[in-house]
């Protein structure tokens, strides 16, 4: 066959009609038809992945879920169980065969209410890492109503997006924790005196977003605009994690607590009640009267709380989660061959002043960068191949370091 006869066997184009023509055994393909058929094997390659997703989430009962929030998370027991059920009813509801009855299972969008430094973020990561999913963590309080200075509420999905590197299918598959809820609480309890852009407004825009809609989002961010092009997101099986501090809450809280039976006064004492987490009483009213509105908190059916960290905790996050601190501190130096060697005593050391400077967890991380960074600095040009921290070493660096402005970082 003369070069100018051939053709491509998918399409039919002439040689000349093409840019490419790739010959194989005894047929042809052009650069047009590689592109197509590129763009079906992508496809179908995301769709099983997504098949597999879910069928692999399937396969991990809640006891498995919570298992591997064991291995990064301590303590908040009854969280962590929480989550667990929580996230398997979600794919559950995920591969629920639609139109097979009447029976619609409902989003099971998760509130966790805790003081800050507590893990609810840890949580929401740890959940996305097992699911192996898109995270987005957001903070409630650059939200505004759209019109106004601040962050559109489709914000939320931009950034989704951009963590699954703009594939819409994984991204509608992912999570959003969306962080210090409680600052979008209503302040007042006369809506009507004046528009509350941050507060209620933010909720309403809220509300579609987690009963799951189909929105617009402006894939580069920042305020809709006439000439973007908008990707189309369904956010009807992305999982919603929201988490705030709710300050103060725990007053509405034993306030119902004592308007209630009396028999529960009887049995605990106000006093041993007070020095309990009052949190693990929270129900869904408590979150009404702090400010949330009434369908938002319908539309986060999962109420569940944060402990705050005790010593005992706190001594344990440094060590024991499979990407503990001062596991990382070891690699690090095992990357220049020393051998890093840290006493029980400093270590006890270095919580009690995360304590005594109401540093919380967050903290250990700033406490841990003092007390090393000298021997960070100085060892990997020296022969030096061990380094052992004894609570004097690490008593001596921190007073050197002045623990008092790592207070003010916090
Ligand atoms: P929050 O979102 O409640 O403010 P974070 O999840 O950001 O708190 O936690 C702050 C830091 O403390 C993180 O580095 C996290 O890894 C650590 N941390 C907090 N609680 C725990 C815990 N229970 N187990 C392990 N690490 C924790």
């Amino acid at each position: 066959m003369a070069k100018e006869d051939l053709e491509c066997s998918f399409c039919g184009r002439k040689k000349a009609e093409t840019n490419l023509l790739i010959a194989g055994l005894d047929a042809h393909i052009c650069d047009r038809c590689i592109e197509q058929a590129h763009g079906i094997v992508v496809e179908e390659a995301l769709h099983s992945t997504n098949t597999e997703l879910t069928k692999e989430m399937m396969l991990k009962k809640p006891k498995a879920i919570k298992e591997f929030l064991d291995d990064y998370i301590i303590g908040q027991e009854h969280t962590k169980k929480v989550m667990s059920v929580a996230v398997y009813n979600h794919y559950k509801r995920l591969l629920q065969p639609k139109s097979e009855d009447d029976i619609e299972i409902q989003k099971s969008n998760i509130i966790i209410v805790g003081q800050t430094g507590t893990g609810k973020t840890l949580m929401a990561k740890t959940v996305a890492r097992m699911l192996n999913v898109p995270l987005a963590i957001v903070d409630a309080t650059v939200l505004t109503e759209a019109g106004y200075v601040g962050e559109d509420v489709e914000s939320i999905l931009t950034r989704l997006l951009q963590a699954a590197d703009y594939n819409v299918e994984k991204a509608q598959n992912g999570i959003v924790f969306i962080d210090e809820i409680d600052k979008i609480a209503r302040k007042s309890d006369n809506p009507s005196i004046t528009r509350d852009v941050s507060g209620e407004g933010v909720q309403q825009a809220l509300l579609k977003l987690l009963e799951g809609t189909v929105v617009n989002v402006p894939p580069k961010g920042g305020r809709k605009h006439p000439d973007q092009k908008f990707i189309e997101v369904n956010t009807e099986n992305i999982l919603f994690i929201a988490g705030g501090a709710f300050d103060g809450i725990e007053r509405h809280i034993s306030k119902r607590l004592n308007m209630q039976a009396v028999g529960f006064s009887a049995s605990k004492s106000d006093d041993t009640r007070e020095r309990d987490n009052l949190l693990k009483y929270i129900i869904p009213k408590d979150l009404k009267d702090f400010g949330l509105i009434p369908e938002i908190i319908g539309r986060l059916p999962v109420l569940t709380y944060m402990n705050p960290l005790d010593k005992g905790t706190l001594r344990a996050i440094l060590t024991e989660p499979k990407n503990a601190i001062i596991k990382q501190y070891k690699k690090l130096f095992e990357m220049d061959e020393i051998d890093f060697v840290i006493t029980e005593e400093a270590l006890d050391f270095i919580v009690s002043q995360a304590i005594q400077y109401k540093l919380g967890a967050r903290g250990l991380r700033s406490l841990c960068e003092a007390v090393l960074t000298d021997a960070m600095y100085e060892l990997p040009s020296t022969t030096d191949k061990k380094l052992h921290v004894t609570q004097e070493y690490a008593e001596e660096k921190l007073n050197k370091s002045t623990i008092k402005k790592l207070k003010a970082v916090s």
